[in-house]
């Protein structure tokens, strides 16, 4: 598959770093667990979204854009992206924040990501929960066009199918590493949400018969809508790479079991997940989405679903840049 067909900027730090987390696997007393750190991708303090952002720029570029409008939630990481690589490209930038969690905790709607959007001159607007996201970026768009600028729009998470070709990439690097190092996957695990990431490793994978499982752990929809949302995407995505692989449904996996309340809504096991990662393998996790993701990884790991002699890759989409949004999760200072 030639990637290399399709625009793209090179902006990300890659590939990123594939690393074995031995102290976490000692501890839990199961598989060997190895950590892809998609968290350094370079961009803003790094995240998934970069690798993603590296091919719709190159859109954005192609179709003579100006302006940038993008959405997600308060402490969105795709958002201070997308504000980071627009700054520096010399793009207006405008981030629609929804407060999926109706939370009013200062840090939360000023610290974190928000704080970051603000320092890349990005314009921030506000959105209660249960907005039409679509709709508003739509609005926009066409105000902005009134006003003699060429808006481009980047859906939510970067989630559409040439973002999805960033994954693609990812699931080639990754394959790739592992065969040099002499390392036999058996199974990827990451956190989904908006869907991008998971179609384009899915597709990628499949691409080159990898043979390794792949789950998403779910931050926000049921398994059912969250594998039928990704296939959807996988297939867009394969048509558009020219992959001739067949695509199952099947083998798209999500698993929901640690979505909790909500998005964005902390979970014991998040938490504990976020700091034991923090404390023996000096990696930050965050608390909306790898922080989950890890949760179920660990819990999976507890339950005996992996047998011992398994390696398995936890991809870690990045996100700790949020953690200061959520201080009374794990601030135990009082000031
Ligand atoms: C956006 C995001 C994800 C989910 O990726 P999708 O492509 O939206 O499914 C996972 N982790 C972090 C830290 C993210 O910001």
């Amino acid at each position: 598959m030639h990637l290399a067909r399709f625009p793209r900027l090179r902006f990300a730090h890659l590939p990123t770093p594939l690393e074995p987390m031995e102290n976490l696997s000692r501890l839990l007393d199961g598989p060997n667990i190895w950590v892809k750190r998609d968290d350094c991708t370079g961009l803003a303090g790094g995240g998934n979204k970069t690798r993603k952002l590296e091919f719709l720029m190159a859109d954005a570029e192609q179709q003579g854009a100006d302006t940038i409008i993008t959405q997600g939630a308060v402490q969105s990481n795709h958002a201070r992206q997308t504000a980071a690589i627009a700054a520096k490209l010399g793009y207006e930038c405008y981030l629609l924040l929804e407060n999926r969690t109706g939370s009013d905790d200062p840090d939360f709607l000023a610290n974190g990501n928000v704080l970051l959007d603000d320092i890349y001159n990005a314009r921030l607007s506000d959105f209660p929960a249960g907005t039409d996201m679509n709709q508003e970026m739509l609005s926009l768009a066409e105000e902005l066009r009134v006003a003699g600028k060429k808006p481009y729009i980047i859906p939510g998470g970067g989630s559409n199918r040439i973002g999805a070709l960033g994954y693609v990439n990812a699931a080639y690097e990754l394959v790739g590493q592992c065969n040099d190092q002499g390392l036999k996957v058996d199974h990827i695990v990451h956190a989904t949400g908006s869907t991008g990431t998971q179609a384009g490793l899915v597709t990628g994978l499949t691409a080159i018969h990898s043979g390794i499982d792949l789950m998403g752990i779910s931050v926000r929809a049921l398994k059912e809508a969250q594998e039928e949302n990704v296939y959807r995407l996988a297939c867009e995505t394969a048509e558009l790479i020219g992959s001739s692989a067949a695509l199952n449904r099947s083998d798209v996996v999500a698993n929901s079991d640690y979505v909790g309340e909500g998005y964005g809504m902390p979970t014991d096991g998040m938490i504990e997940a976020v700091e034991m990662t923090a404390r023996h393998e000096s990696i930050l996790l965050d608390p909306v989405y790898s922080g989950k993701a890890m949760a179920g990884l660990i819990d999976l790991v507890r339950q005996g679903f992996y047998r011992r002699e398994e390696n398995i890759v936890f991809i870690h989409t990045g996100g700790a840049q949020a953690l200061s949004g959520y201080r009374s999760l794990f601030g135990q200072r009082v000031v």
